[in-house]
């Protein structure tokens, strides 16, 4: 990636080929203490402005917006799909306050593009503003997989309030976004037993959510450092006891990460037997991740995500 360079291509057999990644930092300050990031930076928590060279190498703020400018008017084929964000979050409050995650959606307002957004964090107004204004460019996607308050405090401490992430979802709803409440990562023994899905279901149908989607929490080899270093001994063992007959998910490009585990798949088929039947219940429609637990979802005959809400809309 060169520093004339925001929007990094979508190759190979990815669900999202022919679309481009964007991450507006490297590191993100959410601090989840599961995250992927944390597989492929050392100090994921130190936010650098991020578009080109090396991680060392952050393209001054300023930068930023006419990077992505000029790289939307060279790309040829019209809509420009974009997703915002793989590896940090544009929400992250220290980017709000220094109106760079604006400035790009200034930008985005401006071109031909198509926005799905993953975040744990709160837009401001003006990105409000902005998204509901031409709501058929955005796609929203606010991650929640429990609205536990002491499962928040403990895994996802930089985060927003489950709650105000679900509310947001259901203010760009009302105004034409497309919107989702994904949940993800299900951290075995806390997101997938029936009360707390219970709770989280009832939540989004309150705040009237349709469209869920599900994943449970990949341990690779470095995220279980994380988290090992990060939680009480015993609770780190309740978790990692899920994974211990667990089934390997390797993706093509974290081979080098060693092993990645599920839960074995009878449990992963179990669970999301039991949350698709609460979400029908409540008349949502559950979707699952293919890359992350396909195998599961065809063996308890749940629908796939149709490759990216993005494509399929
Ligand atoms: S919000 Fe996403 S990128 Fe940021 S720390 Fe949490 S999991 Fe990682």
């Amino acid at each position: 990636m060169s520093s004339n360079n925001i929007l990094r291509k979508v190759t190979g057999d990815s669900c999202y080929k022919g679309s481009y990644n964007m991450n507006i930092t490297y590191g993100c300050s959410h601090g989840c203490i599961y995250c992927y990031g944390v597989s492929i930076l050392s100090n994921m928590r130190n936010i650098r402005h991020y578009a080109g060279g090396s991680a060392n190498t952050g393209v001054p703020k300023d930068n930023l917006s006419s990077i992505l400018d000029i790289q939307l008017q060279q790309i040829k084929k019209k809509p420009v799909y974009i997703r915002l964000s793989t590896m940090s979050d544009p929400f992250q409050p220290r980017l709000i306050e220094q109106g760079i995650t604006q400035s790009l959606f200034r930008i985005f307002d401006k071109h031909e593009v198509r926005v799905y957004i993953l975040t744990k964090g709160i837009p401001n107004e003006e990105i409000i503003y902005l998204m509901t204004k031409q709501p058929h460019k955005y796609y929203y996607t606010a991650t929640c997989a429990n609205i536990s308050e002491e499962r928040w405090k403990l895994f996802e401490p930089g985060t927003s309030s489950p709650n105000l992430r679900i509310q947001m979802a259901q203010t760009l709803k009302e105004y034409g976004v497309k919107v989702w409440v994904d949940l993800d990562p299900i951290i075995p023994g806390y997101d997938d037993t029936e009360d707390a899905m219970q709770n989280t279901l009832e939540k989004c149908r309150m705040h009237g959510i349709q469209n869920i989607m599900a994943a449970f929490l990949f341990l690779r080899t470095t995220i279980k450092g994380n988290m090992k270093k990060s939680l009480h001994p015993d609770i780190y063992r309740r978790i990692e006891r899920f994974y211990e007959h667990g089934e390997i998910a390797y993706l093509e490009p974290e081979k080098r990460q060693g092993k990645i585990l599920n839960p074995p798949l009878a449990y992963q088929s179990e669970k999301l037997i039991l949350l698709d039947q609460l979400a029908s219940a409540k008349g949502l429609s559950l979707s699952i991740c293919r890359k992350k637990n396909g195998s599961a979802a065809i063996k308890s005959r749940i629908d796939l995500c149709s490759s990216s809400p993005l494509f399929n809309s």
